[in-house]
């Protein structure tokens, strides 16, 4: 095979053997529906019960407090539509940032559009919320507050234990999505007071399509999906029973290793930034030095497109991103870095590089070298 260097970990990571091992009797040998009454059932039950208390372990939580979805997206809707609903009485007003994915973005967007208020919280230079602005906003009819553990592209970590603190003491329900932070960095769902958290398997090396909805037990939502009563009525569907044993598996293995884990990404993501920001002339760090995600870096190259660099250093062998892969392909500059105060010119010179354990000091090497080059490259063929 051609050279490959993997640097878009934030977009998708790479399966764990042990992951797939455990996940691949459920596609053939033990192909049961879990709702069955038979024996035959029972297996693949035992088996997804096993994932949910692996992930509820992951956040200190209940087992009987995660719910199953097919991804973050979905796990992002339900908190905010469905605890809206839940809520409407009491109020209309929901507080989130400028920061978040445009899975909560696009949801709150249709939120207003059903006659919700949403406010929009600024963000620092380094991408941090202020958790007194937090504050600031709420009034009487808010019902919730959702603010990300970590942002996606940057890789900023909030303050997500005061903030837990500002919504319980003034009783307005706490969302976050943790899609990028989930079994990266360690989260207490009892200790940051969160009533609902989103995860996503396919973040944390555990098969795409499945993840959970963390619903603190004292919390009333309503149902997302309709049908048949799996998930306490909350979620309806037939579970993704491989899928959800990967995802068990990978949280099991994230619990176990994390502190190794965080250790080798924080020195390899140094690493890379130090040689990045002494190689490459103009070239800045976006997001916060310490306060970020260790497997994330994202830098800022002045006077260059960042597709055009991807698409460069794709021909080299690197896979990386120049903003959210969800946002790649459209000419807005990230709204992530306009909210941090860069101008939309500098916003579309970024480049995001997003590691994992198993990224080499070779390959950091080899990147630094192209992005070098290419970056050279692309200056001289502009001016
Ligand atoms: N939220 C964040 C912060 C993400 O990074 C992503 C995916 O990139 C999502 C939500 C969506 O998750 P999924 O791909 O599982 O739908």
């Amino acid at each position: 095979m051609e050279k490959l260097i993997y640097l878009d970990n934030a977009a998708t990571t790479k399966i764990y053997s042990d992951v797939l091992r455990e996940m691949l009797p459920y596609f053939s040998k033990i192909y049961s529906n879990p709702s069955g009454i038979y024996e035959f059932s029972s297996k693949a039950r035992e088996a997804t019960e096993l994932a949910r208390s692996r992930i509820a372990k992951l956040i200190n939580a209940d087992a009987d407090e995660i719910f199953f979805t097919s991804g973050g997206t979905e796990a992002d809707n339900w908190a905010l539509k469905c605890a809206a609903k839940a809520n409407r009485k009491k109020g209309k007003h929901i507080v989130t940032t400028k920061i978040e994915h445009h899975a909560i973005l696009n949801t709150c967007r249709s939120l207003e559009n059903e006659g919700y208020e949403v406010t929009y919280l600024e963000v620092d230079k380094d991408g941090m919320v202020n958790p007194e602005h937090v504050m600031d906003v709420v009034k009487k009819g808010t019902i919730i507050i959702s603010v990300m553990t970590a942002n996606n592209e940057v890789g900023t970590i909030q303050n997500i234990a005061q903030i837990g603190r500002i919504a319980r003491a003034n009783n307005v329900l706490f969302h976050t999505d943790a899609v990028q932070a989930f079994g990266q960095i360690p989260i207490d769902v009892k200790k940051m007071n969160i009533d609902m958290l989103s995860a996503s398997a396919h973040k944390l090396h555990g098969p795409k399509g499945v993840g959970c909805l963390y619903i603190n037990k004292n919390v009333g939502i309503e149902p997302f999906m309709h049908g048949g009563s799996q998930e306490k009525k909350l979620r309806a569907g037939t579970l993704n029973v491989p899928g959800i044993v990967g995802f068990g598996k990978a949280a099991d293995i994230a619990l176990n290793e994390m502190d190794e884990k965080i250790k080798k990404e924080t020195e390899l993501r140094d690493y890379l930034i130090n040689g990045m920001m002494e190689n490459v002339p103009e070239c800045t760090l976006n997001g916060h030095k310490t306060m970020r995600l260790p497997n994330n870096t994202n830098f800022c190259f002045k006077h260059i497109e960042g597709e055009s660099l991807v698409i460069i250093l794709d021909t080299m062998g690197i896979c990386c991103s120049s903003g959210s892969a969800c946002s790649a392909g459209s000419k807005n500059p990230s709204h992530v870095l306009v909210a941090m105060g860069q101008t939309d010119d500098d916003a579309h010179g970024a480049l995001r590089l997003t590691l994992s354990e198993n990224t080499t000091i070779e390959e950091l090497d080899y990147t630094i070298a192209a992005v070098k080059k290419s970056v050279n490259g692309l200056r001289t063929m502009s001016s």
